[in-house]
């Protein structure tokens, strides 16, 4: 088993988060029970996730100057990700998601995109796993993925609308019911107890014979789709502490582990389950698995199942 390595290339956020009785309405004030600062941002929650499954991941985004941005390299870095890709942008912030949590576990955020919105010059990826989110401009996503050859992953998440400029030059798109239903322009989501209906509205997100759609499905696991084929694959049954970061720990590993060359339909109980862990701890990054946690539940290595090296493109992935 040789690994290539993840290329993510997205958002590094700071997440303040505070703890309140309620949620404030317009106009009011009130005062915080307690407050954490947290490493964050779709593209740094889905490195630490690809690292900890034990990927060689390199990040590509950017960050302030300040202190915000350093401390952000340095819990990357902490993690064994390569943070050459980051750049530190004098006079603009570091983005800043500020995140409010009431007694029942309702929440506000406020994002600031902050340095996140000044990406540009990403190079294309030639081998290994691309993995982006849609916390970045599309226009720097854009031609990294219409050249990169490697296995193209897209977190269509935000459903960021201009991110369908996006979705022919992806080889996997991985979506939550609700992203789907954005991108298609519908008022809802289908039910989750009903895959066959998921799965036909999810091949409307489909542009190509060979693509691969997935949308995770909560508490009901994922369901991955092509034309003629579809597999649900279910969630490891647990009680969440919270859901923050799931999907991008799905996503992470998932990436991790196709870059070793296990395939999709293997390499996808492996993200369902890290992602279940995921919700036993405490916000995003802090609470993604080591990949010693996910295989002693699956009860087997990842790496049983993966290609040789020869054998490994975005067509080895059906
Ligand atoms: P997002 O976090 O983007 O909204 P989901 O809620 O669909 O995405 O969660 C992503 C993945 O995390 C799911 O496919 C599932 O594998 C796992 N997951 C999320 N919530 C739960 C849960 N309550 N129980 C078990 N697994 C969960």
């Amino acid at each position: 088993m040789t690994a290539l390595a993840v290329h993510i290339f997205g958002s590094i956020n700071l997440d303040i988060i505070t703890s309140l009785e309620h949620l404030p309405r317009p106009g009011e004030t009130v005062m915080a029970m307690a407050t954490a600062r947290l490493p964050g941002g779709k593209g740094a929650n889905q490195a630490v996730a690809a690292a900890r499954m034990g990927a060689e991941t390199y990040m590509v985004g950017a960050v302030g100057e300040g202190d915000s941005g350093s401390w952000m390299l340095s819990r990357l870095k902490a993690d064994g990700i390569d943070v050459g890709g980051v750049a530190m942008l004098p006079g603009v912030d570091t983005g800043t998601a500020y995140i409010a949590v009431d007694s029942v576990g309702e929440n506000q955020v406020i994002v600031v995109p902050g340095a996140n919105a000044r990406l540009r010059d990403a190079r294309p990826v030639s081998e290994g796993v691309l993995l982006a989110q849609l916390e970045v401009p599309v226009s720097a996503l854009l031609p990294v993925f219409a050249k990169s050859k490697a296995v193209r992953i897209l977190n269509g998440a935000p459903a960021v609308q201009e991110g369908r400029a996006l979705f022919e030059h992806v080889d996997i798109l991985i979506v939550n019911q609700h992203e789907m239903a954005a991108f298609l322009g519908l008022e809802s989501a289908p039910d989750n107890d009903d895959m066959a209906v998921i799965a036909e509205t999810a091949r409307g997100l489909l542009r190509r014979e060979d693509q691969t759609v997935i949308v995770t499905l909560g508490a009901a696991g994922a369901l991955a789709v092509r034309t003629g084929w579809q597999l649900h694959v279910p969630a490891l049954p647990v009680i969440p502490v919270d859901t923050i970061g799931a999907g991008d720990c799905f996503c992470g590993a998932l990436a991790a582990l196709l870059d070793e060359g296990v395939s999709l339909e293997e390499a996808l109980p492996y993200a369902t389950v890290a992602a279940a862990l995921c919700t036993l701890g405490q916000g995003a990054a802090p609470a993604m698995p080591m990949r010693e946690a996910v295989e002693d539940l699956i009860g087997r290595p990842a790496t049983e199942h993966a290609l040789p090296i020869k054998n490994r493109s975005a067509a080895s992935l059906s």
